[in-house]
């Protein structure tokens, strides 16, 4: 999943025509003092810490500035930062606009009725989570006739927009549209809309670009804003990895069986931190290489959970075993192990022959892993 920072969605914005306010990124507070008196963004204006959570507004990520030393410290305010996890590096300077009403617009991907659906709300600028259902318009759009003016009018008219704000918002929404399918976003948001003066105007921008399309968007190669650099590292080997908050790492395979597994380790109290899906693979190096790679994450304990089928269990073991002995001594952690399946006992034994045991069940070997990351037996 792209998930683009505000900053990068209002460029693509800027592309099809949608109406923004003038605006800069700054990384320091003092290229955000500067910014503002040259008067590149107008004064007053706004600072938006740029990172990938919503809430910001709520959050004190969000901020206004008469002077260009108010910019200043806002600025470094905000990029003093953790906002939900995330070191903020960059904000948003924007000129702050006299906003009449804020609205909720978005194209977003219906996966029940597998269309398009264009999503209006009269109650903009709150999360849309929050907003009542009776307030929100959902309309399918066919991508093949594409946006109708009749699915034009009916937004105007949830979103009360009449004259030359009806006429923005037609010009509006066929550029978003545009937008949507052209960039094969999964989701275009824009929460708020404001309405200003006569006219609309994006004060904020969520885009999210599917991720299986990505190989026709080489422009997107470099951002990885989401992943954490473990992550990226995983990738580039083509290990799927993904960071979680807990302190158990979870090495399994196949898709079920991990999430199977997180399921278990949550059951028993326990709290999955990293989790690994070996797949199919008949290499050792491959499970030396994603094992090493769990161990840089530093968790407290490893689940090694493994069903032997493409993936045999002496192929695991082997790979496991030459693992062990390359982690360095300060990344040591306790291992739990649990492999059945394909050449189970050549795996058990050569586990054993390393001084590692296998325990049967899932129960209990999720359960002395718990046991193993609250620092017992
Ligand atoms: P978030 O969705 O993360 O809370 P937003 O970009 O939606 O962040 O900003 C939160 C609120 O800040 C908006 O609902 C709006 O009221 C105000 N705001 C944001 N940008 C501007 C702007 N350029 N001018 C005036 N108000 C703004
Ligand atoms: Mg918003």
């Amino acid at each position: 999943m792209v998930k683009l920072a505000e900053w990068r969605g209002k460029e693509l914005f800027r592309k099809y025509g949608i109406p923004l306010p003038v605006g800069q990124v700054a990384r320091s507070p003092d290229e955000a003092e500067a910014i503002v008196r040259s008067g590149a963004v107008p004064l007053p204006c706004v600072i938006k810490a740029q990172v990938l959570a919503g809430g910001r507004g709520k959050g004190g990520a969000v901020r206004f500035a008469d002077t260009p030393a108010d910019a200043k410290a806002a600025a470094a305010a905000i990029l003093a930062l953790e906002f939900k996890g995330e070191k903020v590096k960059e904000v948003l300077l924007e000129q702050k606009l006299p906003i009449g009403k804020e609205l909720y617009l978005s194209f977003a991907l219906d996966r029940a009725r597998r269309l398009p659906v264009l999503i209006t709300s009269a109650q903009g600028g709150v999360e849309i989570e929050s907003v009542d259902d009776a307030a929100i318009d959902r309309q399918p759009v066919d991508p093949f006739p594409g946006l109708t003016a009749y699915e034009k009018r009916r937004a105007a008219k949830q979103l009360g927009l009449t004259g030359p704000a009806r006429a923005a918002l037609d010009r509006l929404l066929d550029g978003l549209w545009k937008l949507f399918v052209v960039e094969d976003a999964e989701l275009v948001e824009i929460n708020p809309l404001a309405i200003v003066g006569d006219g609309l105007v994006a004060l904020d921008a969520k885009v999210i670009i599917e991720d299986d399309a990505a190989f026709r968007h080489p422009e997107y190669a470099e951002i990885r804003d989401d992943r954490t650099p473990l992550e990226e590292i995983a990738r580039e080997k083509e290990i799927a990895f993904v960071q979680l908050d807990g302190n158990i790492g979870v090495i399994a395979n196949g898709a079920g069986l991990t999430m199977a597994t997180l399921d278990v380790l949550k059951e028993f109290g326990g709290r999955p931190g990293v989790f690994l899906d070996l797949g199919g693979t008949d290499d050792p190096r491959k499970v030396t290489e994603a094992f090493l790679l769990m161990a840089e994450a530093h968790p407290k304990a490893v689940f090694l959970n493994i069903f032997g089928g493409v993936t045999k269990c002496d192929t695991v073991a082997k790979g496991l075993v030459e693992a062990m002995a390359q982690v360095p001594p300060s990344n040591r952690f306790p291992l739990v192990a649990r492999i059945r399946g394909n050449n189970e006992k050549e795996g058990v034994e050569i586990l054993r022959s390393a001084g590692i045991t296998s325990i049967p069940t899932l129960r209990e070997s999720a359960q002395a892993a718990v046991a193993a990351a609250g620092g017992g037996p």
